[in-house]
């Protein structure tokens, strides 16, 4: 007899990685049944997903939403929420495991209820380990939670420690495609426009991180993201430009041994990781092929051209609260550069103002430390946006 399917409980259903998960789970119907999905405002979204899934509750996080949420799933038994709170009881449901694929420091809380539940956590939403990583990490080890990287990179590493001591780790190493920018000026990086910064070269992901990995700040967050993860201090953490994404993470030991893990540039491949975990389950993406790929490129990321990464680093150099600074002032800025308020070059110019007057002080270690940190961090970048920002052509 085949076992009960496990549940699984998918906050940002309807983003990049929701799909992506649900383009998996529609594979293994026999393997998964849907407990709760969450969106923000995307109601109609996230009701066709419910309906597909047979979900049993579904949440949208803006309550302006909840009204069309109800409306669309009306008739079918699936129970409708709408406010952040609906969201954080999605995350806090009995669940075999969480995909947590919230964009934003919006996925803490519902992380870490499910975390109080005990649920195992798939984790994308690396700004929650950015905004709260001792928080987060924190309450997984008293709950005894595994958190189980679905970044690509992270997922890499956690593939190559495969449970080794950490004392037998030299470095950790985690990959960047360099992004659109990588051969481009300083001059016209800062020029560049949203249509250029969207053209990630080898993901389609959302808006934000695509933003993120054209600046770079991308591989900053994800730096900060494994100091967390893999409880490794900085100078053991390093960022590798390799254009063409094969090789995802690596590992390098005592012994002179590198262990690194290769793939496809296809997100489903570090997904099924994490569904599958321990095991492993089919994953439908095209194969590697590395003698027709020929040649694999690496290179010393820029931090010159690239300030963004710079400022990560020296946020997760300098702990406390900073990293949760430069988190809330990049979403702030990145969010006005979407809406051609500002041009690409002011993200990082306004990051660094927001870590200059905030960013000194203890980590927060309570929801509420959290929410004062995020909301001055915030309120100090949108000051400094109106007052550094070049109007974007
Ligand atoms: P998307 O922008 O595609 O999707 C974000 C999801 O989160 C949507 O379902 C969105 O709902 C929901 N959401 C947005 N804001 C809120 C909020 N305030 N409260 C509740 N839900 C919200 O993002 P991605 O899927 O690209 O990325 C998700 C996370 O995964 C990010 O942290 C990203 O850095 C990380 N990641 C993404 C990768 C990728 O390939 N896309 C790769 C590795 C990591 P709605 O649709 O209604 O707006």
């Amino acid at each position: 007899m085949s076992p009960a399917p496990r549940s699984l409980t998918l906050l940002g259903a309807t983003g990049s990685v929701g799909s992506s998960t649900l383009d998996l789970v529609a594979r293994h119907r026999d393997l998964f049944r849907i407990e709760a999905v969450t969106a923000n405002g995307d109601a109609e979204g996230l009701a066709r997903i419910a309906r597909a899934f047979g979900a049993r509750f579904a949440a949208v996080a803006d309550p302006a939403a909840g009204p069309r949420l109800a409306e669309a799933l009306s008739g079918s038994g699936i129970e409708a929420g709408s406010g952040p709170e609906a969201v954080v009881d999605a995350a806090a449901r009995p669940a075999d495991l969480v995909m947590a694929a919230i964009s934003g420091a919006a996925g803490v809380e519902p992380v870490l209820a499910a975390i109080g539940q005990g649920t195992t956590i798939a984790l994308a939403n690396k700004e929650s380990l950015v905004a709260a990583g001792a928080m987060v990490m924190g309450a997984a080890r008293s709950r005894g939670v595994s958190i189980l990287p679905v970044d690509s990179e992270h997922n890499a590493v956690f593939q190559a420690l495969a449970g080794s001591r950490m004392e037998d780790v030299e470095t950790i190493s985690i990959t960047a495609s360099g992004g659109p920018f990588r051969t481009w000026t300083a001059a016209a990086i800062a020029a560049a426009r949203p249509e250029d910064a969207l053209k990630h070269p080898n993901y389609t992901m959302g808006a934000k991180v695509t933003v993120d990995s054209a600046s770079l700040m991308n591989k900053g967050l994800e730096l900060i993201e494994a100091h967390h993860l893999f409880e490794v201090e900085p100078a053991r953490l390093k960022a590798l430009v390799h254009p063409q994404q094969v090789v995802h993470g690596m590992v390098a030991f005592r012994d002179g041994s590198v262990v690194a893990q290769l793939g496809p540039a296809d997100m489903r491949v570090p997904i099924a990781h994490c569904l599958g975990f321990p095991g492993r389950i089919d994953g439908p993406s095209a194969r590697l092929d590395l003698a027709a790929l020929g040649i694999l490129t690496f290179e010393e990321p820029d931090l010159l051209r690239f300030p963004c990464l710079r400022l990560a680093i020296e946020a997760m150099e300098a702990g406390g609260r900073a990293p949760t600074v430069l988190n809330a002032a990049n979403e702030v800025a990145v969010e006005a550069f979407l809406a051609r308020r500002i041009g690409f070059g002011a993200i990082a110019a306004i990051v660094s103002d927001t870590l200059d007057a905030l960013g000194a002080g203890q980590a927060p270690a309570t929801m509420g430390d959290l929410r004062f940190v995020d909301h001055a961090a915030r309120d100090r970048a949108r000051s400094s946006l109106l007052r550094l920002a070049a109007p974007a052509s």
